[in-house]
Formats: structure tokens, sequence, C-alpha cells
């Protein structure tokens, strides 16, 4: 099973991995809270011949569901560009989470957008790497937080070939149950490409996210390692950094 971490300073992202031990690194390819278009990583050489696999994050201000033009033409425009850097960078994928809408009236809309991002990027020959819709903690009104609305956005977007990418601490605080989470998800959108795996420092379903180290917070941590080794796919932690290094050998130590 390949293992590693969100890699949050930008210098030297797979040697950084490489450093850490990990077999993959996630990482931005522009500041997470801007809307900079990206730029030529100085390091692309590097991250191209590391044996470090890569995957990217995409930006925090994206929301390709919002009715707000303003919003989601930006958000079109920025997900299509960090998938190109992603795909310049040999990434595997491009994590986008699901975003949200105003209110349950939009929600029907909000997953049309999705659908809209996907159609009109097929036009142009689709996406140079695979898009991984990122389930959230918070809202009421959001794409990916419950499981029947993700259900929904999959009969959107499934035929595109739309990946997902299943966060432990976003399913609990969201108020999804985490026993049997994987079967559950696979019956909807029939694959997991990646594993966010972050303990949670708020109790189940209390819609927040804010990430904990493995064995500190609210979720069961031999709970986390099942959903680890029932998913089959590569695992991402987005902990805190200062516990980040002793989540890996944690981990390595549980998944034996
Ligand atoms: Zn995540």
């Amino acid at each position: 099973m390949r293992i590693g971490a969100h890699v949050r300073t930008d210098g030297d992202p797979t040697g950084t991995g490489e450093s850490l031990g990990a077999d993959l690194i996630q990482m931005f390819v522009i500041d997470p809270q801007s809307w900079e278009k990206p730029k030529a990583h100085p390091k692309a050489a590097e991250i191209l011949a590391s044996p470090v696999d890569v995957v990217v994050h995409s930006s925090y201000q994206i929301n390709v569901a919002s009715l707000n033009n303003r919003l989601r033409m930006p958000s079109r425009q920025a997900v299509a560009a960090q998938a190109k850097a992603a795909a310049d960078l040999g990434a595997f994928g491009l994590v986008v989470h699901g975003g949200h809408v105003r209110n349950d009236g939009e929600i029907d809309e909000g997953i049309n957008n999705w659908r809209k991002l996907f159609e009109r990027q097929a036009e142009k020959g689709g996406f140079p790497v695979p898009i991984l819709i990122e389930n959230t903690a918070g809202g009421d009104h959001a794409m990916a937080r419950y499981f029947d609305s993700i259900a929904k956005l999959w009969d959107a977007v499934g035929e595109f070939g739309a990946g997902f990418c299943l966060d432990t601490c976003h399913a609990w605080a969201g108020g999804e149950d985490l026993v049997g989470v994987v079967d559950r998800i696979k019956a909807i959108t029939g694959r997991i490409d990646l594993v966010h795996l972050n303990n949670s420092r708020d109790e189940f379903n209390s819609a927040r996210d804010r990430h904990a180290n493995l064995a500190d917070g609210t979720i069961d941590p031999q709970l986390l390692t099942e959903v680890c080794r029932s998913a089959d796919a590569p695992v991402i932690l987005e902990t805190p950094e200062d516990g980040m290094a002793k989540d890996l050998a944690y981990l390595r130590e549980a998944l034996g």
C-alpha cells in the first residue's frame, strides 16, 4: 500500500517526500487561498524523475457547483489550469472539493454544474489527469457531504470518469459512519482513487473540518487503519505537520 503526506512547503515537494520516507506526496500548484494561474514548477524535472508519486490538491476557492457565474466560471478555468499543471508534474490526479450551493433548492442545479464542467471539458478532449472529487465535512447544502448527495452527483458525472477521494475526517465530521464506509461509497462511485487519512479534532457530525494526528482525535485509530486496508488505494495524510512523521510510522506499523 502506498502511503504519503501532503507537503505544505512547495520548494522541493518530492525531496521532502523522500526524506519523510513517503511513497507519494500531495501538493498545491498555486497558493491555495488565491486565484493565481499555475506557473511551471522550478523543480519539475526532479518531481518527474522522483520515485515519489504525486497527486495535486486544487485551491480552496474553487466551487464548481456555485450558481454564481462570477465564482463558477473562474472555478472551471482554475480546475482546467490546475489539471494541466498536475499533468506537467506527472501527477496521477487532481483533487477537487465537492463544493456547495446556498440552499437546498439549488442542489440539483449545483450537481448539473458539475456535469457541465465535465461536458465542456470533454468537448476539448477531457482533462489531462483524472479529477478526484473529495467529500467535505460541512455545509447543509454541500454536493459531497452526505452520501445520498454523492449518489446524485455520481449519476451526473460518473460517465465522464470522475474519480473519488475519501477523506475520513470529513466523512466523520460530516455525519457518515466510518464502519463499512468503503463498501458504502464504492457502491455509489464504484471506486476510491485516494484516501485522505485524517483524524478529527471534533465530534461525529460536528460539520467542522479540523484534522488531527492519527492517535489524537475523536476517531478510533483502528477504524482509520481499517479504512486504509479496505479501500486499497493510495493514502495521503493531511494531519498537523508536527506529528506527521509519527503518523506515517504508526500507519506503516499498523498495516504491517
Ligand atoms: Zn482532505
